[in-house]
């Protein structure tokens, strides 16, 4: 009997047996390539945005961005020098002393919404721009990632004129002028969990997106500029560490906030030792799914591969630790790799890609020699046997069972489709493994019982704890870590107070 994955090119031979269950799944009909067509809108090459238009970057240098799904570059963008933040700072502070912060809230609020409707308008070609400078699969950041950055800019202009009910019986300001530095794995989305929250409360904002992932934030800056802002409201540096460092040490800004790996946010930590800046810090994270014997088994199943393959498991709240009751362990793992089968890796622009490209040469690299350490230490290695293309960066989903706590794929972070798979006998045991990391910055519990998981969200060391559903978001539900996945909280109202004075 031929045995074919999604993706391969022909039908399946008939066969005269019943196949496996868990082949049914491998004998689908190929997809036809469904390429989506909007026009992505690019420059060929774009400028720093500064006090409300972009500017050549005064080092005069710029850099490529590529999509890591064919290692074609898309355009040019600059790369800022320490002149460059330090005009943005000024821009910012202008901004914020003469205009934004005198503003009322409720005249906040219009522009925020109109940010909102302007992405919603462009969402399509914001979908498409995001998945070819990034790698992920148009069916997120279509359904995802853009519809989600709207959402944060619609409930945060909500709020513009309803602050009093941030800190109720307290008078709040804003900080003034805050300084952040995203990553690249939800390039708009975390631009709008950054952004909006701060304009809200009054204040203004350098931002330096991720080097790889740059295209999106100046694309909103091109909505910024038609929703008419104020100009140096909202300023966007570009470039690689030493721009983010040069934001997050510049004097001007009472407050900056980080996403990214723990390592640079303790060398931020480090560098900002002393001084009286507010900081949030949203950190790294190797979260644990955790299903139990009563578990819903497929819905469970089916958790578990969002969980840790969406997005490429480029995800800090990734599930990429997987704890298995062992009385359900075998099904468990035999439902997984049946699954798996099925995942199209690909390109991401066909919107029946399941996994994308990974986001750069370099994440693939780290992804690679994590995985060889896994097999090096003598855990057992599944991966899905579909055919990837020729050209790109990408990563076959990957799953290790018979793996103990000691096992580096187990404690560090990999930011990759790579899932740990470790069994438990009792709920302390479960607790005591989930917990048993550096990070806590989410985690999931599969189970019938509602007093289960009460108590377990009570005793896991985890920002978020998602109960029979995995990444699941909200911006009026706030999102942070515990202990090395950082401090802070980003969405709801706690989201505001971090980005509030109170007098
Ligand atoms: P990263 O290497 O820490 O980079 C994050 C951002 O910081 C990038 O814009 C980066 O610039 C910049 N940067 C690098 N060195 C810096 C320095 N010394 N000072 C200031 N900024 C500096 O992380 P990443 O690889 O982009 O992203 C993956 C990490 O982000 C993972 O650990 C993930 O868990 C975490 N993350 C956390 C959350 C959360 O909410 N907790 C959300 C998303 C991601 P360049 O990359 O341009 O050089
Ligand atoms: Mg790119």
């Amino acid at each position: 009997m031929a045995i074919l994955t999604a993706n391969s090119p022909t039908r399946p031979a008939r066969s005269r047996g019943r196949p496996a269950p868990e082949l049914i799944f491998g004998n689908l009909w190929p997809f036809d390539p469904a390429p989506e067509t909007a026009d992505p809108k690019l420059r060929t090459e774009y400028g720093l945005f500064i006090n409300g238009k972009f500017v050549a970057p005064r080092t005069g240098r710029y850099f490529p961005t590529i999509n890591p799904a064919n290692e074609q570059k898309l355009a040019d963008i600059a790369l800022a020098g320490a002149a460059d933040v330090d005009a943005a700072f000024r821009a910012a502070r202008r901004a914020q002393e003469t205009t934004w912060g005198r503003l009322p809230g409720r005249e906040r609020a219009k522009y925020l919404f109109r940010i909102a409707r302007l992405l919603q308008d462009r969402a399509r070609e914001f979908a498409v721009a995001e998945t070819m400078d990034g790698g992920k699969p148009i069916k997120e950041s279509r359904d995802f990632d853009i519809p989600m950055a709207a959402a944060h800019f619609f409930y945060h202009a909500g709020w513009a004129d309803k602050l009093e009910y941030v800190a109720p019986g307290r008078r709040i300001a804003p900080l003034g002028v805050v300084g952040q530095v995203i990553p690249w794995n939800f390039p708009l989305l975390m631009c709008a969990w950054k952004l909006a929250p701060a304009l809200a409360m009054g204040n203004c904002v350098v931002l330096k997106p991720a080097e790889t992932t740059s295209i999106t934030a100046l694309k909103l800056a091109e909505i910024i500029q038609d929703a008419d802002l104020p100009p140096g409201v909202v300023n966007f540096v570009t470039g690689a560490g030493e721009v983010g460092a040069a934001v997050m040490k510049h004097s001007i800004p009472a407050k900056v906030a980080f996403t990214g790996s723990t390592e640079v946010g303790k060398i931020i930590m480090r560098s900002l030792a002393g001084s009286d800046k507010k900081m949030t810090m949203e950190l790294g994270g190797k979260a644990a799914n955790i299903i139990f014997d009563d578990a819903p088994i497929d819905q469970a199943v089916e958790g578990v591969i969002n969980g840790i393959f969406f997005n490429q498991g480029h995800v800090c709240c990734a599930g990429s630790r997987l704890l298995v009751h062992e009385p359900v362990a075998e099904r468990i793992l035999a439902k997984l790799k049946a699954r798996m089968k099925v995942l199209r890796v690909g390109d991401p622009l066909d919107k029946n890609t399941d996994v994308g490209a990974i986001n750069s040469k370099e994440q693939l690299g780290k992804i690679t020699a994590l995985v060889k350490s896994g097999v090096a230490e003598g855990a057992q290695m599944f991966q899905s046997g579909c055919a990837l293309p020729a050209k790109g960066y990408y990563f076959l989903p990957t799953i290790f069972s018979g793996v103990s706590m000691s096992h580096r794929v187990a404690r560090e972070e990999i930011f990759g489709p790579v899932l740990s798979i470790l069994t438990f006998r009792t709920l302390e045991e479960a607790v005591e493994k989930a917990n048993n990391t550096a990070y806590g910055l989410s985690a999931g519990v599969w189970t019938d019982k509602g007093s289960r998981i009460l108590k377990m969200a009570t005793e896991l060391k985890a920002g978020v704890v998602w109960a029979n559903t995995y990444n699941k978001f909200d911006p009026a539900s706030p999102f942070g870590g515990y202990k090395e996945s950082g401090f802070g909280r980003e969405g709801g109202r706690q989201g505001l107070l971090d980005y509030c004075r109170l007098v």
